[in-house]
């Protein structure tokens, strides 16, 4: 055998690194199920069926370019249930010349790599992962001898760097950032756009059926299946949402309704992360709607800076950090994630919406990832740790390198303000103002204290104040602090006791 390439299950890209300079005549690609994998994070059963589907559709697909692929079903009785040990098979197997691997996308993957190319007997090329429009060394340079690490600031590079969205050297529109044009509320009189989704084919049935046999008691149910498992379905869903969706994202991004999981937002995030689709490409496409005078700017804007910004930016601290950012605690968080956060099982509206649309949907949207779930977890005082769990388990876009600055950063401060400037802890009057969700939930809003009162009301101020020494010197926490501080040494006492009570109601307690 020539060379034997690696192929996992989030690179399924045709122009995949290490795909590059393929000798069909020679090479065997590798590409395992194994129980390492599906089993190492409890993952959404949707999320094990759309990545082994999406896994045996490019098999074939390769296989249709005359490639040789020696693919391990999870089934098979020969597999030894790990990546590197089935790279180790392999190489036992078919004494290849040399092996290519492309890097992971986890630092726990890629320290396993490390380990498995000293011990190989093969030569052993570890390639970088370019389907990225910032490369590792690029992020560098960029964050060399910067005190902050700023999205924004990233964001603006970036886009001068692609010409994406400029006019001349100057950002189209004369500004960066169309955002305060993007926060509006849902009308009651709006119809939400119907979505594209892709009914499973037979072989994804196929995988279902097993799925659910070998996975029952893992989190989520598999009938609401819709992800796209090829790059023909990722395709047809991506040019829905450009024609259909797109004109509508910018003004109604930061929205959220009951019952609505899916609004104006892309729904592209499993496919980009899997490698079905390009992410300087859809920006691309996104940018000729805008030239087309086919959607408007700030909407075009709002979702390049999601992909070209956010997804960038994310993946970029992640490997700048890790491992030492995969432990951080900086609020010492230390208390148990309710159980609610499975079950749904809770009177608070907003939160029960979310947990049943990840139930059905392995899906919420970027804003009840970050206000309602995440900022409860926040304000509850969750371990990080058991955050990160929740929403590796229960989203099928989930891989810790975009998942992990983003709960650890962005949701609960764990990082301590290397993601975000500030935490993003809000009270009710937050969701009531984004959402329909209050009207019709047991919990009243606009009630700062007692059993009836909106939780996030009765934990907001005990957050800041028994954060006290760690937040107060943040300036974009000033005005709460400023408030706080008019209170009496009693009134804010009673606030932490309020904010305990509430914990422990929710049943945020300390562990063991
Ligand atoms: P849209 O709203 O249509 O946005 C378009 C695309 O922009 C997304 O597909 C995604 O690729 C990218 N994007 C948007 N926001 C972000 C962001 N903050 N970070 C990185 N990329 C972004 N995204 C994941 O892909 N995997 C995760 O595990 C994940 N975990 C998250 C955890 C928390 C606490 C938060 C606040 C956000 C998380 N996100 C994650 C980001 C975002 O919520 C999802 O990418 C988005 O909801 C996916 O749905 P969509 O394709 O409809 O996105
Ligand atoms: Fe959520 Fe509070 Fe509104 Fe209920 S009242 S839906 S808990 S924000």
């Amino acid at each position: 055998t020539g060379a034997l390439r690696l192929v996992l299950g989030d690179q399924l890209s045709d122009g995949l690194a290490g795909l590059r300079d393929l000798d069909a005549v020679r090479d065997v690609v590798l590409m395992a199920e194994v129980e390492g994998e599906t089993g190492y994070v409890r993952h959404h059963k949707q999320k094990i069926a759309l990545v082994l589907a999406g896994m045996r559709a490019f098999a074939a697909r390769l296989g249709e370019r005359g490639v040789t692929v020696r693919y391990v079903r999870l089934d098979d009785p020969d597999n030894r249930q790990s990546i590197v040990d089935e790279l180790a098979r392999a190489v036992e197997d078919l004494d290849p010349e040399r092996v290519i691997l492309t890097e992971p996308g986890e630092w726990r993957l890629a320290e396993a790599f490390r380990a498995f190319a000293a011990e190989c007997v093969a030569p052993v090329e570890v390639r970088e992962d370019d389907r990225f429009i910032c490369g590792h060394a690029m992020f560098q340079r960029w964050a060399e001898g910067r005190r902050q690490l700023r999205m924004e600031f990233f964001y603006r590079e970036i886009r001068r760097r692609t010409g994406l969205l400029m006019d001349g050297d100057q950002p189209e529109g004369g500004r960066w950032n169309f955002d305060a044009e993007n926060r509006k509320r849902l009308p009651a009189s709006i119809d939400t756009p119907s979505r594209l989704r892709c009914p499973p084919d037979e072989a994804t049935r196929a995988v279902i059926a097993m799925v659910q046999a070998r996975f029952e008691d893992h989190f989520g149910d598999l009938d609401g299946f819709g992800w796209p498992v090829t790059h023909d379905q990722a395709e047809a869903v991506l040019a829905d949402f450009l024609k259909h969706i797109l004109p509508g994202f910018g003004d109604w991004q930061d929205a959220m309704a009951e019952d609505e999981p899916f609004l104006w937002h892309g729904l592209i995030s499993t496919a980009l992360n899997m490698g079905l689709l390009d992410p300087l490409a859809v920006c691309r496409r996104a940018e000729a709607e805008y030239r087309a005078g086919r959607a408007p700017l700030n909407a075009v804007e709002g979702f390049i800076r999601q992909i070209l910004g956010w997804r960038e930016f994310v993946r970029g601290i992640y490997w700048l950090k890790a491992p030492e950012y995969l432990r951080r605690n900086h609020l010492d968080a230390d208390r148990a994630l309710p159980w609610f956060f499975w079950s749904g099982e809770t009177d608070m509206a907003c939160v029960a919406d979310a947990v049943t649309q990840a139930r059905s949907h392995a899906y919420a949207h970027h804003i009840q990832r970050l206000m309602v779930t995440g900022n409860l977890a926040m304000l509850l005082g969750v371990h990080p740790d058991a955050v990160d769990d929740w929403y590796m388990v229960v989203f099928a876009d989930a891989y810790e390198w975009v998942e992990m600055p983003n709960t650890r950063g962005m949701a609960t401060f764990a990082d301590g303000g290397i993601v975000g400037s500030k935490p993003y802890a809000a009270s009710g009057a937050y969701i009531d103002r984004m959402s329909d969700y209050c009207g019709g939930c047991a919990f009243d809003v606009k009630a700062r204290s007692g059993p009836g009162a909106c939780p996030f009301n009765r934990l907001y101020w005990g957050f800041l104040e028994r954060n006290r020494e760690r937040l107060r010197d943040n300036p974009r926490l000033a005005m709460p602090y400023r408030t706080l501080d008019r209170w009496s040494e009693d009134q804010r006492a009673a606030l932490v006791r309020e904010a305990e009570e509430a914990r422990a109601e929710l049943g945020a307690v300390k562990p063991g």
